[in-house]
């Protein structure tokens, strides 16, 4: 048995072979795990629990309520991009939300989950955008628009990222050093998994003198990141 844990698979109704992918996903590995963890946008974009059925996600919903009543529990974080799913997807799907971060005990160890965004602290442009997002006035706004509305501020939104990230550094999008290791400490953890940044990799480095490691999930636009853990280790693999 196995814990496993994905997420940025951004799954977008544009991109069908990806939804494939991760149904074919929740049929096999996900259904014979003992839990499976999604840190942060399983969707391109959600804008609202009233609008689920009506945007292509109908399947992804469908796969997820089968495998979590074939009794693989599944937990769920806010990304950047679907922070709207709320307790109307809850009840569609029985997936449970987790806050951001959530600190789990995996076999034995203590690990801190988080998407991984709030790590990027260098780029202060979408840090400040990250603000006006969340902020509960905007959010009570931008639900009491209609779909259409809705769907036209998101593509805005998508626009504005897109151009953004194409004047900034690669180094400026990557997490902070800094900000990983006095999170790690104030949390009391030696082991964090995030995702967000779309960099795969398992980082070791020595945190107050001791051994610690940041594990990073990787996306799922051409292929699957999965991290799949054991009581012995954890392993990034490569669903093709
Ligand atoms: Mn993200």
């Amino acid at each position: 048995m196995a814990t496993l844990f994905i997420s940025d698979l951004h799954l977008s109704p544009e991109r069908p072979e990806i939804i494939g992918l991760f149904l074919r996903f929740l049929e096999d590995r996900a259904k014979q795990a003992e839990t499976l963890y999604i840190l942060g946008d399983l969707f391109e974009y959600w804008i609202g629990d009233d609008a689920g059925a009506h945007t292509g996600y109908a399947p992804v919903l469908q796969g997820l309520r089968t495998l979590v009543d074939a009794g693989t529990p599944v937990f769920l974080m806010h990304g950047n991009r679907d922070f709207l799913l709320g307790s109307g997807f809850e009840n569609a799907t029985g997936v449970r939300l987790l806050p951001e971060p959530a600190t789990i005990d995996l076999y034995g160890e203590p690990v801190l989950l988080m998407h991984g965004d709030t790590l990027c602290t260098d780029d202060v442009a979408y840090q400040k955008f990250r603000v006006m997002v969340r902020d509960p006035d905007w959010v009570a706004q931008f639900l009491g628009k209609d779909l259409k509305e809705r769907e036209a501020i998101v593509r805005g939104l998508r626009e504005t990222s897109k151009a953004a990230m194409a004047t900034k550094k690669p180094e400026i999008m990557d997490v902070n050093q800094r900000t990983v290791e006095s999170v790690m400490k104030e949390h009391r953890i030696r082991h964090l998994i995030h995702g967000h940044t779309h960099r795969p990799a398992q980082h070791e480095f020595l945190l107050g003198g001791v051994k610690a490691q940041r594990t990073v999930l990787g996306d799922w636009y051409d292929q699957g990141s999965v991290l799949v853990c054991s009581r012995e280790n954890c392993v990034l693999e490569n669903l093709a």
